[in-house]
């Protein structure tokens, strides 16, 4: 289904814009073309967001030399929670201001002691490069991003929050992660190395898993089709609605549902004309009952 708004599309594509169009094109309209304001604040972008903003503070602090203490670097994550929740419609759940920010600081201490002192290099390094089809070599719109971080030794990490557990096959579509090694080509990196650290959220023992992920540009390629794919129908502007479960946990529900209802019908729909009423032909005919 074609919907053009006239409005124009973001010059440059993302990787959450490609996970956010595979997830419903619909939300991807209203998000990245339309600019409309979720109606809520999910928990779990509430939690990632902090989550993400005080290990960067973290690592940025180290990089320059300075060791905060355990204490510095949860005041850091309290006011990234408070940022990430004042003034939102946080859809809370059973969760309260107070039991998120207790969750989220076991989280941080679990991610602290593990990886504290892992050796980084940068802190969201930016990337802008090139997004082509391997088949016709058109040209899309350029990739832009930030890698969380990278290692010393030249490994890309990508940080990631999780309500449960993930496993090897997770990563093997993995549209960001398909993403951030293809910057790395773009970049010359024959074969990059990206490894995922999965914060996984469980309340009373969080865990950490890892997941170590190397490509070549030639072993990429699943990802540049699928990636070129998504970007032809977002320029084609191709946004159908994707109702399914995920509909309960959509941020633009309300303005989904009421959007066959913004615009009235030019007039009343028309039925199809009754048929008209043909007599039986005679092989149809029901023979005459025996006297
Ligand atoms: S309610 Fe469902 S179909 Fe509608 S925009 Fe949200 S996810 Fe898509």
């Amino acid at each position: 289904m074609t919907h053009d708004s006239g409005l124009a599309l973001p010059p440059t594509t993302s990787a959450s814009q490609l996970v956010a169009y595979v997830m419903c094109p619909r939300t991807y309209e209203y998000s990245y073309v339309l600019g409309l304001e979720p109606e809520f604040r999910s928990l779990a972008l509430v939690v990632g967001s902090a989550m993400h903003a005080t290990i960067g503070w973290w690592h940025a602090e180290r990089l320059a030399g300075r060791v905060p203490a355990l204490v510095a670097v949860e005041r850091v994550l309290e006011a990234d929670l408070l940022a990430e929740t004042l003034g939102a419609k946080v859809r809370w759940k059973d969760q309260t201001p107070e039991s998120l920010e207790a969750d989220a600081k076991r989280l941080l201490r679990v991610y602290l002691t593990r990886f504290g002192d892992m050796p980084v290099a940068t802190v969201e390094e930016a990337f802008t490069v090139e997004l082509a089809s391997d088949e016709t070599g058109e040209v899309f719109r350029p990739l832009r991003g930030y890698l969380d971080l990278r290692r010393q030794d030249d490994v890309v990490v990508e940080l990631k929050t999780a309500a449960k557990g993930w496993d090897e096959f997770d990563l093997v579509r993995h549209l960001q992660v398909g993403a951030y090694l293809h910057a790395e080509h773009m970049c010359g990196v024959e074969r990059p190395t990206l490894e995922v650290v999965v914060m996984v959220k469980l309340k009373r023992e969080p865990r950490i898993e890892t997941y170590s992920v190397s490509r070549t540009c030639a072993e990429n390629r699943w990802w540049r089709g699928a990636a070129t794919a998504i970007e032809s129908a977002i320029l084609a502007r191709q946004f159908p609605p994707k109702p399914s479960p995920l509909c309960r946990e959509c941020e633009y529900e309300r303005a989904c549902r009421n959007w066959a209802a913004d615009a009235a019908p030019r007039e009343a729909p028309v039925g199809l004309p009754a048929p008209e009423r043909q007599p039986p032909r005679p092989a149809e005919t029901a023979p005459a009952p025996a006297p």
